[in-house]
């Protein structure tokens, strides 16, 4: 590649510098040889809130790094909308979200797999999130150690925890120390994307070395508004900054790692979506693609709410003001207590029904109870539990509803509206119950809340889920990857159809994972950035897919 070019210009733009954004960042600029401009809509991460781990919860509101977008109208949850968090800052969602670490099950990646994505098998996607990787018990054949996404331990036994682990065991669920081991099923505490008590982004463990390299130029609060194309070559991004409009050139590729919802945003807004969509908008279509936008999944969380007997929630802690500043000590101390906590403590992964082969529910355990995401916790002592679905059916969209890029697409996950849905959500509730009625939690518990005692048949059970069900922030597979007309990336994630033009992040995952996405979004920048210098290597042009 050119060694000396314009200010303009580059080898690669990259949309985003979120989960996958960074580390393409870091990986494309590492050699020296390419000249990467990342463009990045939100800006610095110097918020106090984001490198404190329980701060999680103080950016859900937050508009300085958070697009604050929210679903359309729900039908199937009784019209009420969902409010739908992304990070808007350097680290994209690795800066704003619950820190929890999972990979999902091997079974995930086989199945992308057998869907055609030749290469993106369990075992062909494993060396990636080892790569990635800095496990604090070391490495192992399933887990790396010296990556640049460190992973730890954070949370210290909870007598609460214990108890639920314990229930869980009685219940005839294992204890599993490692959900990211050769088995997923079980209860046990989580890993943490931390390292020594604070959060470690992609922004922290990729970002920050690769803003050392002069080959590598950032652009903060600079919104892509438009890719821009020769015939069927993508030729650089125009990008809004402030109250200019600025283009800037590639001479390799284009890539978007603005994440599942606005990737696919993007692209519509380029040209590239379902045709009737675009001219709705005014948009000149570039190519018809009906796949752009389609197919959002996301996990729905079902939470169930008790009154604890004892005072050991994170509720006492927080509600008592010698107890919090003890709290605040201890974490600047040591970075080590309930500040080093993130959005779940303990938790399960388990199948509702015996002849399923693996699990199809998660459970997040929280030693604190709110009435919402980010509300001030109960006066009382309180805890809560979440059923997550981890396979939805459920299908939904991201469409634009205006021509302006600043207008937020239409988001609609339509949680709900599959019928097997609905049958897992029942049934991860009758067994989340049935882990809280054995005797060592029972005793912990001075009231099931919420859905309460009255809440009893599976209809109710489907009713609280409908009144109550709110996102777990996994949206997915707007953009997504496979090899029938849908799909909008082949298997080596170029958007079909086009040169130069590549999607990398959560949005070209043909289903979503069985657990958080934040590691498999690592793994897709990883293995991207690999596809990405391969074709350099190979002085491929890239090859029209479609
Ligand atoms: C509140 C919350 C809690 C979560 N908890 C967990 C968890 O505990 N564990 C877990 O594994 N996962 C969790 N997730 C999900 C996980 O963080 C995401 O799946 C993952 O970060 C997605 O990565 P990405 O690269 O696709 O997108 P993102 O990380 O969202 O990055 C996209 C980036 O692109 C930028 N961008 C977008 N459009 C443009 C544009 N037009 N121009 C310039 N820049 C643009 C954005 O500002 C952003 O920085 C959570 C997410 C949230 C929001």
């Amino acid at each position: 590649m050119a060694e000396h070019r314009d200010s303009q210009h580059f080898d690669y733009i990259i949309v985003g510098a979120g989960s996958a954004g960074c580390v393409l960042a870091n990986r494309l600029t590492a050699s020296g040889r390419h000249r990467v401009l990342l463009l990045e809509a939100g800006g610095h991460d110097r918020h106090m809130w984001i490198h404190i781990p329980l701060g999680f919860a103080k950016l859900f509101d937050n508009a300085k790094v958070n697009w604050l977008y929210s679903s359309e109208p729900e039908p199937e949850l009784n019209n009420r909308r969902v409010i739908q968090p992304r990070g808007k800052v350097l680290g994209g969602s690795s800066s704003i979200n619950g820190l929890l670490y999972i990979r999902g099950q091997h079974e995930d990646y086989d199945h992308w797999r057998q869907l055609g994505n030749t290469g993106w098998a369990f075992a062909d996607v494993l060396p990636y999130f080892r790569r990635a990787e800095d496990q604090e018990r070391g490495a192992d054949d399933l887990h790396g150690a010296g990556g640049p996404l460190s992973v730890s331990d954070v949370c210290e036994p909870h007598p609460l925890c214990e108890a639920f682990i314990e229930a869980a065991q009685q219940a005839g669920i294992p204890r599993n120390d490692d959900f990211n081991g050769p088995r997923q099923e079980g209860a046990g505490y989580f890993q943490l994307t931390a390292k020594n008590g604070r959060r470690w982004s992609t922004a922290a463990g990729y970002l920050r070395q690769a803003r050392k390299r002069p080959n590598l130029k950032v652009e903060l609060n600079a919104l892509a508004t438009r890719i821009l194309f020769s015939g069927r070559r993508a030729t650089g991004i125009e990008y809004r900054q402030g109250e200019a409009t600025r283009p800037a050139f590639a001479d390799g590729e284009v890539i978007l790692a603005g994440g599942a919802f606005n990737s696919p945003q993007l692209l519509q807004l380029s040209g590239l979506g379902p045709a009737d969509l675009l001219r709705g908008h005014g948009i000149a279509v570039v190519a018809d693609l009906p796949g752009v936008g389609c197919d959002l999944q996301d996990h729905l969380q079902i939470r169930m709410q008790f009154r604890c007997t004892e005072p050991i929630t994170m509720n006492d802690v927080v509600n008592n003001w010698r107890h919090r500043y003890g709290a605040g000590l201890r974490y600047i101390m040591s970075r080590k207590g309930l500040l080093s906590i993130g959005a779940g403590y303990a938790g399960a992964f388990l199948r509702t029904r015996p002849e399923l082969a693996t699990p199809d529910v998660q459970i997040h355990f929280l030693i604190f109870s709110t009435e919402t995401a980010g509300a001030a916790l109960h006066p009382f002592s309180g805890f809560m539990a979440s059923v997550c679905q981890l396979r939805p059916e459920s299908r939904g969209f991201v469409r634009i509803k205006s021509d302006d890029p600043r207008v937020p697409p239409a988001i609609q996950p339509r949680y709900l509206s599959a019928r097997n849905d609905c049958d897992t959500a029942v049934a991860g509730l009758t067994t989340l119950r049935q882990v809280m009625n054995q005797p060592v939690m029972r005793r912990l518990i001075a009231e099931e809340r919420l859905p309460g005692e009255n809440c009893v048949t599976a209809a109710d059970l489907l009713a609280y889920a409908r009144q109550t069900g709110t996102t777990v922030y996994h949206p997915t597979s707007t953009c997504r990857m496979g090899a029938d007309p849908n799909a909008v990336v082949d298997e080596r994630l170029r958007v079909r159809g086009f040169e130069g033009l590549r999607v990398i992040d959560a949005s070209i995952m043909p289903t979503v994972v069985s657990g958080n996405t934040n590691a498999a979004a690592v793994m897709i920048g990883e293995k991207g950035a690999d596809m990405v210098l391969q074709d350099a290597a190979a002085g491929a042009p890239m090859a029209l897919s479609a």
